[in-house]
């Protein structure tokens, strides 16, 4: 028997280096995780470069190169698969920005980078797509509330370049910078143009809107006008049922993961109450999986946290984060039909509060797999495994090789 379908579940930084808090062992080696050690004690494990051995990747690129699209051709910056994220349809050609709702005093200089941490911004949002009007330049837009006090920009139009500076100061007391292209070149200049424009309409509707009056009675800082920075062109993704001949769906909280899962054809998921934090919904990700695997032949489920403990320079919390992800695992570590693969995408020790470059262990569980002598889901255990050391690259081959579904090359 073969399984038919693959459950790939991303542990988003979750692999580290030896903690002195923690005995010289890395949180997860430090961590109680029964389901994990027992999917690694029925799978085949190694550890791997998820994009090459020394290079130090981002959630994004890790991820894509995980379902087989070569950052260096696919990856274009993180503003178009963040606009992606926040629910715009990203067409090739078109240019994403992330963007910050932000608090600007009387004098226009910027007070809060992060207008208070707002949230639930959408009428706001909803206000600047309605009244900003852009077609004077030759450009349209779309602009998208995302999580918190983010957002996200897209726009569409003839000559546009992509090479412009960011408005973000990137401290308080300082007002807003220019953008600026970062050359001559006539097509940065327009958009340069069109984004200033924006920001300068944008921040008069925002503070005649009256759920800023309303925020200014309150005492909080108003969200009066946007941080813009990340420009990229959206490339071109080959269609992932196409490349792999499997349906699949996309669970994260993460808007950049849910972004590149949509952009290459995965089908998004959406479950109240994930946070990409420590406090988020893990039951109802679980729940979530089941049902997406019913219906799809592929489900990509990342689970963050355990990242965010690593940025913090916080072992004990990653620890903790992680015997809750292991715990919350359970209806998913011995589904019938399913090749089950768990990894990270990156390694985010707490030591270097950044990801690094050390391999990040693996393991695939299902039918026809070697397993092999490890009995243990960590850095160091994983590495005795029998996959060894491998790309992020390879992982879909293998698992596509393991469905039987891998086409022959050669005789
Ligand atoms: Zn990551
Ligand atoms: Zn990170």
């Amino acid at each position: 028997m073969t399984a038919h379908r693959i459950l790939f579940i991303v542990l988003d930084g979750i692999s580290d280096r030896p903690c002195p808090e923690l005995g010289n062992r890395t949180p997860l080696q430090a961590a109680l995780t029964p389901v994990l050690d027992r999917v690694a004690h029925d799978g085949i494990c190694g550890i791997m470069d998820t994009i090459a051995p020394g290079i130090r990747p981002g959630s994004d690129t890790a991820h894509l190169s995980l379902l087989g699209y070569d950052p260096k051709r696919y990856y274009t910056g993180r503003g178009p698969l963040e606009a992606e994220g926040c629910g715009i349809r990203m067409e090739p050609g078109m240019i994403g920005f992330r963007c910050n709702y932000a608090t600007v005093d009387n004098e226009g200089k910027v007070i809060d980078r992060r207008a208070g941490r707002i949230h639930e911004t959408e009428p706001l949002s909803q206000a600047i797509q309605d009244g900003v009007d852009l077609s004077s330049l030759g450009v349209q837009f779309v602009f998208r509330s995302g999580a918190g006090h983010r957002a996200a920009l897209a726009f569409r139009g003839e000559g546009l370049g992509v090479s412009v500076t960011s408005n973000d100061p990137k401290k308080e007391g300082v007002p807003p910078l220019p953008f600026l292209p970062r050359d001559g070149d006539e097509a940065d200049r327009r958009t340069a143009r069109a984004l200033g424009e924006f920001v300068r309409q944008a921040g008069e509707i925002l503070r005649a809107h009256p759920l800023n009056l309303r925020r200014q009675a309150e005492g909080l800082p108003p969200a009066n006008t946007v941080l813009v920075r990340g420009a990229g062109v959206m490339g071109h993704f080959e269609p992932f049922e196409k490349k792999y001949g499997l349906s699949g769906t996309v669970i994260s909280a993460a808007a950049l993961i849910s972004g590149i899962g949509t952009a290459v054809g995965l089908k998004r998921v959406d479950v109240p109450g994930i946070t990409g934090s420590v406090d988020t919904n893990l039951s109802g990700k679980v729940k979530a999986t089941r049902e997406a695997l019913a219906s799809s032949g592929f489900v990509l489920l990342n689970i963050k946290g355990a990242d965010e403990a690593g940025h913090d320079g916080n072992p004990r919390a990653k620890m903790a984060f992680i015997e809750k992800i292991d715990a919350a695992m359970a209806p998913l570590a011995t589904l019938e039909d399913t090749l089950l693969v768990i990894c990270a995408d990156h390694s985010t020790p707490c030591s270097v509060r950044d990801h690094s470059a050390d391999p990040v262990p693996v393991v695939i569980r299902g039918e026809g797999v070697r397993v092999d002598r490890v009995t243990a889901f960590d850095e160091v255990s994983c590495a005795e495994g029998g996959l060894h050391r491998i790309r992020g690259s390879s992982l879909m081959p293998i698992l596509l090789d393991l469905l039987d579904r891998s086409p022959k090359y050669g005789a």
